[in-house]
Order: structure tokens, then sequence, then C-alpha cells
């Protein structure tokens, strides 16, 4: 398998290279990404498509009772089956016959794609999420007692991973048909994931300790495949992808190859980020003496002019209604929206994002599963990043591969390599950051 990665910044051009190269090569491809505004930008692509999600594509979606069913979070298909529309509805249709597919990522996996049919698959966003996978038996025993089908419960009882693989399609069967039948007169369906099942005991079976749950990091789907793949990730970084490949094997395949190509060019701007102070402005601080930061916001105003288009990053908490002093206003860890502030000139950063003990742990968790997470200890103000890091260096890592990445992520949307921007940072500022723009520093009071 060939995982071939664009991991250039954001605003150099990444997406406009790609089609480029789909209509020049001709190519069948098939492209994915979590933000359908990002799936825009490839519509103009002769012979798209670009499929939507059941809410979006349902003709029936202002029927009362398929709003209803919609609450209780019941399955697409199983919706469309109550409601008679027998899977020829828009929702269904939309899956067949696509040349070129533009479509949001959580279809990857699902059984609506055939991935075989395509020739080049693109996925244009970082693939680093994970979810939680959990066996608790009386759950499970609960939603298997819906079915009674006893030689599954046996199955699931005893970690029977064989016979649990080899009746998969069955069992998806029997819950579907069961389904059916209880949607008739109420919602309280099977919840029965056998993927995740299985996903789970192979990984609890590589590991001496047993746990209750496990992170399953989204790349796990990809490996899945047995595809070439393309992937366009800003952020990608290549020790964190070995860590997770080798975790794979330990877990899934000890025998799956994988050939890894990064593409990464250095990168440089006009544009200029300053560092105010040496403050990094943790949420606490700023919660003290919060007015003082719409007076930097006046000064720099000032500075730029009435014309100038200002935004600021901050901590989630003092956004409100997409403002932070009535200045147009994201957050740190946000990712929705990524084309909304490419056309601010200025850039306004207050805080330094860092995780708590506990998502430190949870990374912790995603990388070294087997292993109990060590105690973080004291926290470390004299380290090489500047910032409060816990005194056990196997964090330090962790925070420098998670952490800034997502800083870094940020501060990007301003798009200050493809436009000239000035980025104020009350805080700590990503080293690539300092690399790829003009660094300069700034006393607070000289604002
Ligand atoms: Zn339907």
């Amino acid at each position: 398998m060939k995982y071939s990665v664009n991991a250039n910044p954001p605003g150099v051009g990444k997406t406009f290279n790609e089609k480029k190269n789909i209509i020049n090569n001709k190519l069948k491809a098939a492209i994915f990404s979590k933000e359908h505004a990002l799936l825009n930008e490839y519509e103009s692509l002769p012979y798209s498509k670009h499929v939507r999600g059941f809410k979006h594509t349902c003709e029936l979606i202002e029927n009362n009772e398929v709003k209803r069913l919609i609450g209780e979070d019941i399955p697409p298909s199983l919706i469309c089956g109550h409601m008679g529309c027998d899977l020829k509805c828009e929702y269904h249709r939309q899956f067949k016959r696509i040349r070129l597919l533009l479509s949001p990522l959580n279809y990857f996996n699902s059984n609506k794609i055939d991935l075989d049919k395509y020739e080049f698959i693109l996925i244009d966003e970082n693939v680093d999420g994970s979810r939680e996978l959990t066996y608790n038996k009386e759950e499970l025993k609960k939603e298997v007692n819906k079915l009674q089908w006893l030689a599954l419960w046996e199955a699931i009882d005893s970690m029977d991973i064989e016979w649990l693989i080899d009746n998969t399609i069955k069992i998806n069967r029997m819950i579907m048909i069961k389904n059916e039948e209880i949607l008739k007169s109420n919602t309280n369906i099977i919840r029965l994931n056998i993927d995740d099942l299985i996903n789970f005991i192979m990984i609890d079976n590589a590991y001496e300790i047993n746990k209750p749950s496990y992170p399953y990091p989204d790349i796990f789907d990809i490996f899945k495949k047995g595809r070439d793949i393309r992937l366009l990730s800003a952020t990608f970084d290549l020790s964190v992808f070995n860590k997770l490949l080798e975790r794979y094997r330990r877990e899934f395949d000890p025998l799956l190859e994988c050939e890894i190509i990064v593409e990464q060019e250095p990168q440089s701007s006009k544009s200029l980020i300053i560092r105010v102070g040496n403050s990094h402005h943790y949420k606490s601080t700023m919660r003290k003496s919060l007015d003082k930061y719409d007076l930097y916001l006046k000064q720099i105003r000032k500075l730029h002019g009435v014309h100038c288009q200002i935004c600021v990053l901050t901590y989630k908490e003092f956004v409100k209604d997409g403002k932070f002093f009535g200045v147009p206003a994201f957050w740190f860890g946000a990712n929705k929206g990524v084309n909304l502030y490419e056309h601010y000139d200025v850039l306004v950063v207050f805080g330094s994002f860092i995780y708590d003990i506990n998502g430190y742990k949870e990374l912790h968790e995603l990388i070294y599963p087997g292993q109990l997470a060590p105690d973080p200890g004291e926290v470390d103000l004299n380290n090489a990043f500047g910032v409060m890091l816990p005194v056990n260096g196997k964090y330090n890592v962790l925070w420098q591969k998670f952490v800034e990445t997502q800083t870094y992520d940020a501060i990007h949307r301003v798009r200050p390599l493809r436009y000239i921007r000035t980025i104020y940072c009350f805080g700590y500022v990503p080293h690539k950051l300092m690399l790829e723009l003009e660094y300069r520093t700034m006393l607070e009071e000289t604002l």
C-alpha cells in the first residue's frame, strides 16, 4: 500500500494542484473530506457529484414521522424502509453511478460506496481524530436479547472473534430485519455495531491488560481499505503516523506493508507574526482582567485603521455568538468553517492553547493503548517550548505533535502564506510559524 501525503501548509494551492492532476490525467477519482466547504471547491471538476447526508437529501424531511425518527437517531436506511421508499429515494440514489465522487468522510467506510470503482482516492482533511470503542457486557446483553440469538450472545460473551467475523454479514442482516419490525411499534431498536465490536476485541487481544475501552483512531479505517491513497494534511506528522502504524500492525495486521511519501516544501511569506510581551495569557489569567483585551484590540485597530478587517483567536469560553468584544472570533480546537476567516488582514491571538492533564493522558492512550498512562507529574515552566508542560517528558512530545499543531492550523485560517497578513500573538507562537513568516517581538507597552 502506498500513502502519499501532501503536507504543505494551508493556502499554498494544494486543492488547485490536485484538481489539475485529476483533469490532466482524466482520473476516475473519489474525494473525501469532513468539510462540505472543501468539497465545494472540487465541484467544478467535470462529471463530479457531491453526495450529501440524509437530512439534506431525504425528500420526506418535512414529514413529522421522519423528523421524529431523526430525533431518535434512527439510521437512515431504517427510516427509508419504514417510510416505504424502498431505497429508491434521492438519498440512496445519489450514490449510484458516479464518475467523480465528492463525499463526506463518514461514507468512506460505508457499503454505499465501492472504492474499487475508483483509480484515485484523495482525502482532503487531516485524519487525526479518534473515537472510543467500548465493551460493556450488560449493555451488549441488553441489545442481543432483543434479537434472541443465543449463539451470538455466546460469541460476544467469550469474545469469539472468528465466529463474529464469519457471521458479520448474517448478524447485520438479522439486526436489520429485527429493527424494521421493532420500528413499527417503537424506536427501541437494536444498537449493536458489529464492526466496532470486532475492532475492540482485536485491540484487546493484542495486550496483556484488559480495559473497558480503547481509543480507535480514524486513520485505521483508511489502513483497512488496502488501497493506495493520497492525503492532503497540513498538520501531518510522520512520527505520529508511524506510531499509529505500529499500533495497527500489533492489533490488526502484522504483515501490513505501507509506503509513505511525504511532500513538504519550505514556505516563506512577508506576513508578520508578532509575539507581544512574554506572558502566556492562560485562561485563568484572562478571566481575571478580561477588559484589558478590549483595550489591546482598540490599540491594534488604531494602528491599522478603520478599514482593516480584524479577527480574534482565543479560548472557547470567551467567544460569545462568534464575537470577542464585538470582533469576529473563533477558538482553539474549533475545526468548523475552514474558509470563514481567510479574508481578514489582521489576526489577534489571545492565549496559549494547552491540554489539561486528562487531555495528555488521552493522547497517551491513543498512541500506547496497551500501557498505563504515566503520572504527568508537576508542571515544568522552563522547558524548550516555553509553555506549561508536564515534567514527564513523554507528554512533551505528544504536546508538540498534537497540541502545537492545532494552534498552527488555527492561525493558518487567515492564509498568511497566500496574502500579506499581520498576526499578533499574546501567547505562545508555534515554532513552524516562526520559520514560515517574519517573526518579531514587541513589548505590550509599545503596542
Ligand atoms: Zn429514502
